[in-house]
């Protein structure tokens, strides 16, 4: 192994860790932010008995396996987001790492906290129907960096401007002909950071895919539950996961389709 190959792989392991460490704060975030609470204080508690954790509660992951998802003192089961949000955010880092750091370690930084960004975004909004501007405007600031290190500053504003219009049009068609607002302003903010983010090109495949997961988990839910019963369901979830493999895999999916419709039109 040269030092470059070692090199490479201390920054993947960093990742990885850092990305769990961050991961276990983003629980709190979760929990805390749409309840009014204070993130630092008080410190980490069971919220069914109020047992303060202990460092060795708090480790991300292996404390929750260690005690089997379960409250140490009063045994209530705790939910297993905590778990999911810790690895799926440790394994974004480090895709960040890998796809990003060649090309600029200052961008693979910033995309790895659009991600973290991202999966508040996801699991708030699918609970509280709700954006908070802080993450929207986490999302913007990354696609600023973005925009300086790759130069296509063009594609980003354009993204950035379609993404806020076409979504303010959504949403003003929907008060104006549905008589009910079918998007929150929320998203509306939040498209237009997302095209920022991706350029106008990724920003489409975002809406697509967004769109495609929105309607078969709508038509699955519809089955499953009462017909008669018409719950709102946010669309910040499928925004955030579209935005994410816009953003990790984008350039791939839309270089595999060109090279389809290329190969169907010889
Ligand atoms: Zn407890």
């Amino acid at each position: 192994m040269d030092t470059q190959e070692f090199m490479r792989l201390c920054t993947h392991i960093l990742a990885l860790v850092l990305g769990l460490c961050v991961g276990s704060f983003l629980n709190v975030v979760i929990y805390r932010l749409p309840n009014h609470m204070s993130l630092s204080h008080p410190g980490s508690h069971c919220t069914a008995c109020d047992y303060s954790l202990k460092w060795y509660d708090n480790i991300p992951v292996l404390s929750y396996l260690f005690l089997g998802g379960k409250c140490r003192k009063c045994k209530a089961p705790i939910s297993p987001r905590y778990m999911i949000v810790e690895v799926v955010n440790a394994f974004l880092w480090l895709a960040c790492a890998i796809l990003f750091w060649a090309e600029s370690p200052v961008w693979a930084v910033a995309a790895a906290v659009v991600t973290s960004a991202l999966i508040c975004i996801f699991f708030i909004d699918l609970e509280y129907m709700l954006i908070f501007n802080r993450f929207t405007l986490m999302v913007a600031a990354g696609g600023v960096v973005k925009m300086i290190t790759d130069g296509l500053w063009l594609d980003h504003l354009i993204g950035g401007i379609a993404g806020g219009v076409v979504f303010l049009g959504l949403y003003y068609g929907a008060i104006t002909f549905l008589k009910k607002e079918g998007l929150g302003f929320g998203d509306v903010k939040y498209a237009a950071a997302a095209g920022l983010l991706l350029g106008w090109q990724k920003f489409i495949l975002a809406m697509l895919l967004a769109s495609v997961a929105g309607a078969v988990v709508m038509t699955v839910l519809n089955r499953v539950q009462k017909a008669d019963k018409q719950t709102e369901h946010p669309f910040g979830p499928y925004l955030a996961a579209g935005t994410l493999i816009a953003m990790l895999a984008g350039d791939g999916i839309i270089g595999w389709y060109m090279d389809l419709l290329l190969g169907m039109m010889i």
